[in-house]
C-alpha cells in the first residue's frame, strides 16, 4: 500500500469509516508484532498474556497496556527503542524539567512519513508549490522547527527557516520574499502584529501572507479570530507532540470545526483520566495515542494528559479522520483554587472577548493572610487611558471571569509591552502559593 503523491494522499485521507478501521486493524497488528522488540513491552504482553490473535478491531487497543511520560523517563535513553540505534537517524528530546528529559528516536521512513503528514495538512488548507512558507518555530529539539521545514519541503514550498524571535527580520522576511503562510504560535504572533504596527506595515496591504498554522501550545477560539481579523489571514489550528513524532499529529481543514487527526498514523482514544475508561463521543476526557505507523519508537496508548472531546468522525470536507475539540489544556495546567478546577484557558476566552484588551496576560497564584488568590494582568491596548473608563472595564471583567470560573480574581490592567514575553510557548500562569504540608 504505497503512497502515489509525495504530499497529497487523497487515498488515505478520504478512507471511510470502515476503510480506517480495517486499516487500523492491520496496523495495529503490526506494530503490537514489532514492540515485541522493546523489553518493555515484550514483558508486559507476556505478563497479560497477549498475543497478536487478540487484536481483531482498532477497538481490541483497550487491551493493551498504556505508556505513560514517566515510562519514557524511566527508560532514558534508548530503552524504548524498536529497531536498533544503526537504523535510527535522528532524535528530539524534551527539556525535561524535572528528573529525566525524555527522547525519541526516528527512523529515515519515520522523517518520510512525518514529512508526508505535515505536507498533507498544509496541502488541506490551501497551500501549494508555489507558496512561501516561514518558519518562526524555534529549531532545534523542538519539533515545530524541523518538523514543519521537512514538511513544507515535501509539499515544494519555497520554506524560509527564519527560526524563533527577531520580529523585525521576520517581518523584512515576509515583505521581502513574498510570504504567503507562516507557522507560528499563537501567543508570538500577537507579539509580531504589534511590532508591524510599531513599524507601520499593513499585513492586509503590504505582504501576501494568506495562511497561519497554530499550535504548539493552548489557544481559545476567541485568540484565534483576534490573530485572524488583526492579519486578514485564516489561521488553521495545528496540533503536534514530540512523541508522536510532532506537528502534524492533528490539524483543522477549512471547515475550522475541530482538528481531524490522522487516523490511518494513530488510534485515537479518549478516557476518564480516572477510570481510564473510554468516555463517549463529546465527552471530555484524556486523549491517548497509540501510533500504529512508526518504526523507531511506536508507543502504545500513550497517556498525554491533553484534554479534549470527540467533536464528529465525519466532515463537510470528505474527511472522515476523527475531529477532536481544541485542547482545553493539560491535565496538570489545571488550577485547583480553594476546591475551584479552572483551566488557564477559560480565563483567556472571557479576556479575549474585550477589544480594549491585548492578547498578553498573566494568572499569578498567590497567598495573602493565608488565603489563596488569582490575580489576572491584562495588557490594555492603546487609547485606552480613560481611568473611570479602565475602572469599570476591570469591574467587569471580574464580573464575567466570575460567572465563567466561579470566583471572582482580582483584575489588573496593565499597559501595552509591560508583561514578559517567551520566545517559546507562552506561560501563562505563576504559582506564588505557599504550600501547608
Ligand atoms: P513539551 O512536552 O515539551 O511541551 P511538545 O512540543 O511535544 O513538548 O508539546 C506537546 C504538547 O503541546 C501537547 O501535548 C499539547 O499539550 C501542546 N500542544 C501542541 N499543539 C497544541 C494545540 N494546537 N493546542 C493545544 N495544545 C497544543
Ligand atoms: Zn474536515
Amino acid at each position: 500500500m504505497d503512497v502515489k503523491s509525495p504530499y497529497l494522499h487523497p487515498e488515505y485521507e478520504t478512507l471511510s469509516r470502515e476503510e480506517i478501521s480495517k486499516l487500523q486493524t492491520e496496523r495495529l497488528r503490526e506494530t503490537f508484532e514489532h514492540c515485541k522488540n522493546v523489553p518493555f513491552y515484550a514483558k508486559k504482553f507476556k505478563e497479560m498474556n497477549l498475543s497478536v490473535e487478540d487484536i481483531n478491531s482498532p477497538e481490541d487497543v483497550r487491551k493493551l497496556p498504556f505508556t505513560t511520560k514517566q515510562d519514557l523517563r524511566d527508560t532514558y535513553p534508548f530503552g524504548l527503542a524498536a529497531v536498533p540505534l544503526s537504523e535510527c537517524v535522528r532524535l528530539h528530546s524534551s527539556s525535561g524539567t524535572t528528573g529525566n528529559p525524555t527522547v525519541i528516536l526516528h527512523t529515515q521512513r519515520d522523517l518520510d512519513e512525518w514529512a508526508n503528514q505535515v505536507a498533507r495538512n498544509l496541502w488541506m488548507v490551501g497551500l501549494r508549490p508555489d507558496d512561501v512558507f516561514q518558519n518562526s518555530s524555534g529549531y532545534g529539539m523542538f519539533t515545530g522547527g524541523l518538523g514543519f521545514q521537512y514538511g513544507a519541503e515535501r509539499l515544494g514550498m519555497l520554506t524560509v527557516p527564519a527560526a524563533a524571535g527577531n520580529s523585525l527580520r521576520q517581518i523584512k522576511f515576509i515583505k521581502d520574499f513574498g510570504t504567503t503562510a507562516i507557522h507560528a504560535i499563537p501567543s508570538y504572533l500577537t507579539r509580531l502584529y504589534e511590532v508591524m504596527q510599531e513599524q507601520g506595515v499593513d499585513p492586509r496591504k503590504d505582504t501576501k501572507l494568506k495562511v497561519f498554522a497554530i499550535g504548539a501550545e493552548p489557544h481559545s477560539e476567541e485568540q484565534r479570530k483576534r490573530i485572524e481579523n488583526m492579519f486578514g489571514v485564516k489561521a488553521y489550528n495545528s496540533f503536534g507532540m514530540s512523541e508522536m513524532c510532532g506537528p502534524g499529529v492533528g490539524f483543522e481543514c477549512k471547515e475550522q470545526n475541530g482538528l481531524h487527526f490522522w487516523e490511518d498514523y494513530y488510534i485515537v482514544e479518549i478516557v476518564d483520566p480516572d477510570t481510564l475508561e473510554p468516555v463517549p463521543d463529546g465527552e471530555i476526557g484524556e486523549l491517548v495515542l497509540t501510533s500504529i505507523r512508526r518504526e523507531a519508537m511506536p508507543l502504545i496508548r500513550y497517556r498525554t494528559r491533553d484534554l479534549t472531546r470527540v467533536l464528529g468522525r465525519t466532515c463537510p470536507c470528505g474527511r472522515n479522520h476523527v475531529r477532536l475539540d481544541r485542547m482545553k489544556g493539560r491535565s496538570d495546567d489545571m488550577i485547583v483554587l480553594r476546591g475551584v478546577n479552572i483551566f488557564p484557558i477559560q480565563i483567556e476566552k472571557i479576556l479575549m472577548k474585550f477589544p480594549e484588551l491585548g492578547s498578553n496576560y498573566l494568572i499569578t497564584l498567590s497567598t495573602e493572610d493565608n488565603n489563596d488568590q488569582m490575580t489576572v494582568e491584562v495588557e490594555v491596548n492603546e487609547g485606552t487611558d480613560d481611568f473611570a473608563k479602565l475602572q469599570s472595564l476591570e469591574k467587569e471583567i471580574r464580573h464575567q471571569l466570575g460567572d465563567e470560573i466561579l470566583l471572582k480574581p482580582i483584575v489588573r490592567l496593565v499597559s501595552k509591552g509591560s508583561l514578559p514575553v517567551s520566545e517559546g510557548k507562552a506561560v501563562r500562569v505563576v504559582d506564588k502559593r505557599k504550600v501547608y504540608q
